[in-house]
């Protein structure tokens, strides 16, 4: 079959005009060439090629539970249901906009509905990045954003500090020019855990009311602090927030963007209201009705941070708590302590490759059950390596 489709195509070119003949194939965007393309980590095929062992994925920040029951009865009650799967899901994600009304404080015209978080990013950069306009990003930050900007050709500005974990709202102002188009913050940050008060972000958003300041809420349910009651103040705010952390869903990619209407309806321009899939619109209706099991959960999350941060403690090991899901450990020969982890089925993010986060690895915590045994791997790991007695 391939064999004929290649001839075919050899005999129509013979008849082609000559200038349309190439002897190269298409070539990629000049402003993609400049991109790695992203590297996942690998944890889960590990943990499928050992399936009678516990594993703790702590790489990704994803919750550590699963989605709360009355998730998993809708998710089975719209599957039993009349409308199928070979139906398009509801367009705009509508009643799910409506039913995050009450949950954001806004009426639905300030809220679009997302495949993930990340595609809300996505979609900011595409609506507002010319070929090189200036992202700022204080940095460390998720590196994933940077790609969506560079895939519009923007510049990243990434901006650091000589006190990694407390950058100034004024270092970050500091850095604006009239060709800033975004400044990404996100908050709690990650990884460095780094939050700014919403007064701050006022105050960059009154000053650099050219730009964008997308303010990415991916752990603010964890932090509990959040800038969205800015958005009514500015219409140059936006703050994306996300089902995958705190609320489990991250196998189903939905997050939403809150902004005034006078931005949702320029994002509206490129938005693709089928990008959602139902099952995922279905699930985040029920997991806002049942708030109180994620509340437990991100209580709970809590507690393992101090239980963990008290057990570093005693072993003398570098220990740094944030805001968020996730802490960070500091320790010699990282990538030992990182292999050695994941051996015994602990799986964390290596964050070293950062300069500014010399032999840091970043872990997600869980319940206490869990925090308690992923201590007793941590210390086997590092008694093996002889790191503590
Ligand atoms: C995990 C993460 C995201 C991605 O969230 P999705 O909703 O799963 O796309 C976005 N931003 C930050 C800062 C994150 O850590």
């Amino acid at each position: 079959m391939a064999g004929n489709v290649v001839k075919k195509i050899q005999r129509d070119n013979e008849s082609l005009p000559i200038s349309l003949v190439q002897e190269q194939g298409p070539s990629i965007a000049e402003h993609v060439k400049q991109i790695e393309s992203y590297d996942p980590v690998s944890s889960l095929t590990k943990m499928l090629e050992r399936p009678e062992m516990e594993h703790f994925k702590l790489d990704w920040n994803e919750a550590t539970i699963p989605p709360s029951p009355k998730v998993r009865h809708a998710i089975h009650q719209y599957l039993d249901g009349q409308i199928g799967l070979n139906i398009y899901p509801m367009l705009f994600s509508n009643d799910l906009r409506l039913r995050l009304q009450a949950h954001v404080g806004y009426p639905s015209d300030h809220i679009i509905v997302t495949n993930g978080s990340d595609d809300a990013l996505d979609l900011i950069c595409r609506t507002y990045l010319n070929p090189d306009e200036k992202v700022i990003c204080p940095y460390p930050t998720y590196t994933h954003f940077i790609l969506h900007a560079r895939s519009r050709g923007a510049q990243v500005v990434k901006l650091t500090s000589d006190d990694l974990f407390n950058m100034t709202i004024d270092e970050i102002l500091a850095a604006v020019t009239p060709d800033t188009k975004i400044i990404y913050l996100v908050n709690p940050n990650n990884p460095t855990g780094q939050t700014f008060e919403p007064e701050d972000i006022a105050k960059i958003a009154r000053q650099a009311r050219h730009a964008v300041v997308l303010v990415d809420e991916a752990y603010a349910e964890f932090a509990g602090i959040s800038a969205v009651s800015l958005v009514g103040e500015f219409e140059n705010v936006v703050v994306s927030r996300s089902f995958s952390k705190a609320y489990g869903l991250a196998g189903l990619r939905i997050g939403y963007l809150v902004a005034q209407p006078a931005m949702t309806k320029e994002l509206m321009r490129l938005y693709n209201p089928k990008s959602v899939n139902q099952i995922a619109q279905v699930a985040a209706m029920a997991v806002l009705d049942d708030l109180p099991y994620y509340e437990r959960y991100i209580e709970e999350v809590g507690k393992s941070k101090a239980l963990f941060g008290r057990w570093c403690g005693s072993r003398g090991i570098h220990f740094r708590a944030t805001p968020a899901n996730f802490v960070l450990i500091q320790v010699e020969r990282v990538k030992e302590v990182v292999a050695g982890l994941a051996e015994e089925g602990v799986y964390v993010r290596d964050r070293s490759g950062f300069t500014q986060l010399p032999n840091t690895f970043r872990l997600n915590l869980g319940t206490l059950e869990q925090t308690t045994e992923v201590i007793r791997r941590f210390e086997r790991v590092l008694k093996r390596l002889e790191i503590i007695e």
